[in-house]
């Protein structure tokens, strides 16, 4: 492990893998004042080296390699923020294992993580979720078939009846998937924040993914499209900014509050904080079918480093999601509760401040700059 030359941390140091959103929650964190670090692959140093705000560098040769560093990380105020590819590289075990201070509540991954309990926890929250099928014989409407462990939409299948799944999907039963309901309408990908110490849910932004090759069908006529096998696929190529009709805000709003309450009873006692995706399609009637949840920071907040139409709402500067975790965490320092916003885990250095689970403390609302 190489260590890039930079001030020793006199403070805490947001640290995070670098991939993903690292360079929006490195940015973010340098702009609240932190001290910033980035774990990368050989192949990455350079890169996370050339930005200003990061200020070290550490070098691991695989991703998978990170748990390694705990003890040197538990030797100083590192505060991890985790992303996607926590969950991609790590196993949930070594994930959990992890004592460093870590922002997030890991109970919350047991629930995310299989999608039976996903669907579990949406529908507990009152939000609608395509109809599910579990053999062939069921389908009466197309669906689609998502394998287990499909990253980004690969390898997904548009199935139109029980004839065509025999003809195209047969093949799978050796591999776990699911069957929905194909739901026609926009993917609409809703970034909220959560703040277990204000109490207040924040919509951050939103995008709609762009996917190859079915977001591109429309470009060839129909008439053109006849007799060529074409099949769509739901390969995640970038995201699009989107704004939602202001109509239907009050209910993306409703569902982030509903999804927040109901993983209390799920997770006690502090359930769901900090940053989390929904992600849903709108059909005609302006209805929202939820496929999935991620409850951490999303890919599609890359987008929104300098802030969204949405964030500005609530913040006159800047506001992407990473930064608003750094917020967060500054504002826990500054009212001294730390453990609100730290998974238990987190075993914190000798002389961090303490607060107690549940309690509600006064510390700056979204808008109000902490210092
Ligand atoms: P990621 O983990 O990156 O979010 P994923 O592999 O879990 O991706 P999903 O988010 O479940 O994949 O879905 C990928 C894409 O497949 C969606 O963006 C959407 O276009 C399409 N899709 C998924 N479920 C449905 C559905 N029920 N009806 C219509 N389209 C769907």
């Amino acid at each position: 492990m190489r260590h890039k030359a930079g001030h020793v941390p006199s403070l805490y140091t947001i640290a995070t893998l670098g991939s993903h959103s690292a360079l929006q929650i490195l940015k973010g964190a340098k702009d609240e004042g932190f001290h910033t670090l980035a774990v990368v692959t050989p192949a990455n140093e350079r890169l996370y080296s050339s930005f200003a705000f990061v200020d070290e560098v550490i070098v691991i040769p695989h991703y998978g390699d990170f748990p390694k560093l705990e003890k040197e990380l538990n030797k100083r105020k590192v505060i991890l923020v985790p992303h996607g590819s926590f969950v991609a590289y790590l196993s949930m075990e070594q994930h959990k294992r992890m004592t460093t201070p870590y922002f997030g509540n890991k109970a919350v991954l047991d629930w995310e993580a299989d999608r039976m309990r996903q669907r579990e926890w949406l529908t507990k929250a009152g939000l609608k979720m395509p109809r599910q099928f579990t053999k062939a014989s069921e389908i009466d409407r197309p669906v689609i078939v998502k394998l287990y462990g499909a990253l980004g939409g690969k390898g997904y299948l548009f199935v139109k009846n029980p004839e065509d799944f025999t003809a195209r999907a047969s093949h799978l039963v050796e591999q776990r998937y699911i069957m929905q309901e194909y739901v026609l309408g926009v993917p609409v990908y809703i970034h909220y924040f959560y703040s277990p110490l204000t109490g207040k849910l924040e919509i951050m932004s939103m995008d709609r993914r762009y996917e190859s090759n079915v977001d591109s069908l429309g470009r060839i006529p129909l008439a053109d499209q006849e007799g060529w096998d074409i099949s769509p696929s739901y390969v995640v190529i970038g995201n699009q900014p989107i704004s939602l009709r202001e109509s239907l805000l009050a209910e993306a709003f409703d569902m982030g509050e509903a999804v927040v309450r109901t993983s209390r009873q799920l997770c006690p006692d502090r359930g769901l904080f900090g940053a989390f995706c929904l992600e849903s399609i709108v059909t005609p009637e302006s209805e929202f079918f939820l496929m999935e949840i991620s409850a951490r920071i999303v890919a599609g907040t890359n987008l929104f480093i300098d802030g969204s139409p949405y964030s500005y709402l609530n913040y006159d500067e800047p506001m992407s999601t990473g930064r608003r975790i750094a917020r967060e965490l500054k504002n826990a320092l500054l009212s001294n509760s730390l453990d609100l916003v730290l998974d238990q885990s987190s075993r914190l250095p000798a002389d961090a401040s303490s607060g107690k689970n549940g309690e509600t403390v006064a510390v700056p609302g979204p808008g109000v700059p902490a210092n």
